[in-house]
């Protein structure tokens, strides 16, 4: 049983050496191991930013507030330590690694989570037996990370990830952006596969509630200036699909 707590976040981004801006105001958010939090927002609200920095992103700097794992202090941690302590962030743009292979990138992910290498052939056939799962060509295991992949096979791997590392809580930011209708059920089985067999907590950045109708939300909030602005059950995600986020953004202004 893990407890992710943010309470009372404030995020500065940096911009170039000089300049900042505050981006998040605030943000109150709980999530308890085996409950997905779907967080639904404008774009430039901060959804990325809050992200990265519950990661360590060395642009967004933390000024007030905490987030805590299970007690533990994730913002004194660097971002090895919060992968190692049960982290996991699935980007909206997943970088490229040339010269790095999917197979070298995902053993060593591994290793470091895990503590220990595991063993090549018995990892060789976890990592197939998940690119199986999730329709990613076997042969994409000796290309370099993300190198000239399409936009859903980033997404893919970002899920594929996920599934080997096995977090106990895993922010996942616009996963489904990008996708055509049968990768986003690919994804969404993916991350329902993960779901189901390790109890993970989920916090899902979305813009559109479509992937909803794949992976259920336990809770939906509402992301506008900086800060959560509502939150309600499953409902909440059909009202903002036909009332739009306008109402929100006025009230955060
Ligand atoms: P969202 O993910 O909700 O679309 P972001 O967190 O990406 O929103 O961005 C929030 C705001 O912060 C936007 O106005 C964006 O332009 C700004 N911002 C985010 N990252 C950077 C950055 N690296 N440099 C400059 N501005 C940024
Ligand atoms: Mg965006
Ligand atoms: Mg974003």
């Amino acid at each position: 049983m893990t407890k992710f707590e943010i309470r009372g976040l404030r995020a500065d981004v940096l911009i170039g050496a000089e300049d900042r801006q505050e981006i998040l105001k605030g943000v109150d958010l709980t999530i308890d191991s085996g409950e997905t939090h779907a967080i639904m927002g404008p774009n430039g609200s901060g959804k990325s930013t809050l992200a990265y920095a519950i990661a360590g992103h060395p642009r967004y700097q933390v000024t007030d507030g905490e987030v805590l794992l299970d007690g533990e202090n994730v913002l004194e941690m660097s971002v090895d330590e919060r992968a190692r302590a049960g982290l996991f962030l699935a980007m909206q743009y997943p970088v490229e690694v040339p010269g790095v292979s999917m197979s070298n990138f995902l053993r060593s992910s591994v290793t470091a989570v895990r503590g220990e290498a595991p063993k090549l052939r018995t990892f060789s056939k976890e990592m197939q037996e998940a690119m199986k799962g999730l329709s990613i060509d076997p042969a994409f295991a000796s290309r370099g990370v993300n190198e000239g992949f399409s936009g859903g096979e980033k997404k893919r791997h970002e899920i594929l990830q996920l599934g080997l590392l096995k977090p106990s809580i895993a922010v996942l930011d616009e996963t489904d952006s990008g996708l055509d209708v049968d990768a986003l059920k690919v994804v969404s089985e993916g991350i329902n596969k993960v779901k189901t067999e390790t109890n993970v907590g989920v916090l899902l950045i979305t813009h559109y509630s479509r992937i909803l109708n794949h992976v259920k939300a336990d809770y939906v909030h509402v992301f506008a200036g900086g800060r959560v602005a509502e939150s309600g059950g499953p409902d909440l995600a059909d009202a903002l699909e036909s009332e739009g986020y306008e109402r929100f953004v006025k009230a955060g202004a």
